[in-house]
């Protein structure tokens, strides 16, 4: 009898401990596997598949006003160059992504998005030329978001200050996360944000901003953190989510615990 009290309080121990583990977010998608490639939506079906906490995109806006998916400011079409935010949906549908994907829309990746039973997503917005061309992004992505009931499973994150405060607007009680690592915890407090999502490099320089961000009831991410050394020191400054392009590496790591 005593021994079956002493298994379920152990069980219950290592529920606990899970609960309070860290979590992986795979960088642009679960993308360094076959058949894979950043930002496709096969990308996000693999993060899915390893059931990983989230997976990270990047959201433009096409010049005629089509939230799309990539990462880079620029794309290469027949060898040539062209700025996304500057070019047509029409045409940016014929790039062709590493694993034979079209460049997906927005509305199309949260159509697969919806069919996920584990990851949330983590949509970034890309900083624009203009205030104007951000908050028109923010406004689409985040209406598609709400058609689509999916509000309870997005999170946002940006560089741009503007970015982070149309998100906050937009949607009160979604989490949305500062990426630039110029911003104390205090600060992020006074904006309503979530917390922030720094480099790690800015965690090495200020690991005290983890603790103050967490008294702030804040919740920590960092990316992109790849190396074992680099996984275990933000593991140990007790960060809530590593952000990674080494999904299964950094799971590895956090079950020897
Ligand atoms: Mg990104």
């Amino acid at each position: 009898m005593k021994r079956k009290y002493l298994l379920i309080a152990s069980t219950l121990v290592l529920a606990l401990t899970n609960i309070n583990a860290q979590v992986i977010i795979a960088h642009r998608g679960y993308w360094k596997t076959t058949g894979s490639a950043q930002n496709s939506i096969a990308s996000l079906m693999k993060a899915d598949s390893i059931a990983l906490y989230g997976s990270e995109v990047d959201f433009w806006l096409s010049s005629d006003g089509v939230p799309v998916v990539n990462h880079d400011a620029e794309v290469t079409l027949n060898g040539e160059k062209l700025v996304v935010q500057d070019t047509p949906l029409a045409t940016l549908r014929k790039v062709t992504l590493s694993n034979g994907e079209t460049l997906p829309t927005v509305e199309e990746y949260l159509d697969a998005f919806a069919q996920c039973k584990h990851v949330k997503l983590i949509i970034e917005f890309k900083s624009h030329k203009s205030k104007e061309r951000e908050d028109l992004l923010a406004e689409k992505v985040m209406d598609m978001v709400r058609q689509r009931g999916l509000q309870e499973k997005v999170e946002y994150i940006a560089f741009g200050v503007n970015f982070v405060q149309q998100a906050r607007k937009l949607d009160p009680k979604a989490p949305v996360f500062y990426l630039n690592g110029d911003l104390s915890p205090q600060v992020l407090a006074t904006m309503g944000l979530s917390g922030f999502d720094y480099h790690y490099n800015v965690l090495y320089k200020r690991p005290e901003w983890v603790k103050k961000a967490h008294e702030l009831g804040q919740k920590v991410n960092v990316w992109t953190v790849n190396k074992p050394e680099d996984i275990q020191k933000v593991i140990d400054l007790k960060v809530d989510f590593i952000t990674t392009d080494e999904p299964l590496l950094v799971r590895e790591i956090l079950q020897k615990q």
